[in-house]
């Protein structure tokens, strides 16, 4: 049984007064359901949100990126080592956004895998294609490539420590998801490729979000399908009667 879980990609939204009733109201639902819930946070509402969602088994606040180096003159960076002292338990990481608007390539993502485990952090590695390769037929290449290139150094021991979660780019932030369909075949070949990897008792406990305009409608069908164990969520997690909605899709 793969872990279940579904997160919150706030990006530069909310502040942190809007942040902390909204932690506030997912903890009066904790317990019911196996479905963890990770709430990805700007770097400045970890600490509070963090005491806020206090002793919870479900709610894990973590940070939507950070910097592989342990410390150094990165003007404007965090470590893992800060995210963690200020109680993150997990990282984006290879975020489309970050790919395109900040020229993140597939070493540096690579680099930082290995450090939030090392230091302790659970990495979410986001792997997807664009529009232009989707439409080019190149889903599976690029999948391949870009989980490779992100993990092909890591030991099973550090694997066993990974989320995967699969966006296509021309999904996220457009209203137009992957079909149920669509987003099964990926996954589907994306644990192919971690089966090749690392070995398929290793790939099979892996845990693959789909992400990419999932709302409260199209949740439970995306979640049906075999491959796909939790969802990754970014405009419709903030209001938190949508992403309630979804988290009751489970
Ligand atoms: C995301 O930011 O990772 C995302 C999937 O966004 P949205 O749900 O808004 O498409």
């Amino acid at each position: 049984m793969r872990q279940q879980i579904v997160v919150a990609n706030w990006k530069m939204h909310k502040t942190i007064k809007e942040a902390l009733p909204f932690v506030a109201e997912l903890k009066e639902r904790s317990g019911k359901s196996s479905v963890k819930i990770f709430i990805a946070a700007p770097f400045t509402f970890i600490s509070p949100l963090v005491e806020e969602a206090g002793s919870d088994a479900d709610i894990f606040i973590g940070a939507q990126n950070m910097h592989d180096a342990l410390e150094g003159p990165f003007t404007g960076e965090i470590s893992a080592a800060m995210l963690k002292e200020v109680g993150a338990s997990f990282v984006l990481l290879g975020h489309s956004e970050r790919r395109i608007f900040f020229g993140e390539k597939d070493d540096f993502i690579s680099r930082k895998v290995k450090r939030a485990i090392e230091l302790g952090l659970t990495p979410i590695l986001c792997v997807g294609e664009t529009e232009e390769e989707y439409l080019d037929n190149k889903t599976e290449e690029v999948l391949s490539h870009q989980l490779t290139a992100a993990l092909n150094d890591c030991s099973a021991n550090q694997f066993d420590k990974i989320v995967i979660a699969y966006e296509p780019v021309w999904a996220i932030g457009t209203g137009k998801s992957a079909s149920a369909a669509q987003a099964q075949r990926s996954h589907h070949f994306c644990r192919k490729v971690l089966a090749a990897l690392f070995g398929t008792a290793a790939a099979d406990t892996t845990p693959l979000l789909y992400g990419g305009s999932v709302k409260v409608e199209n949740a439970s069908l995306l979640l049906s399908q075999s491959d796909i164990d939790g969802l990754l969520v970014g405009g419709a997690s903030l209001d938190i009667h949508s992403f309630i909605g979804i988290i009751n899709s489970f």
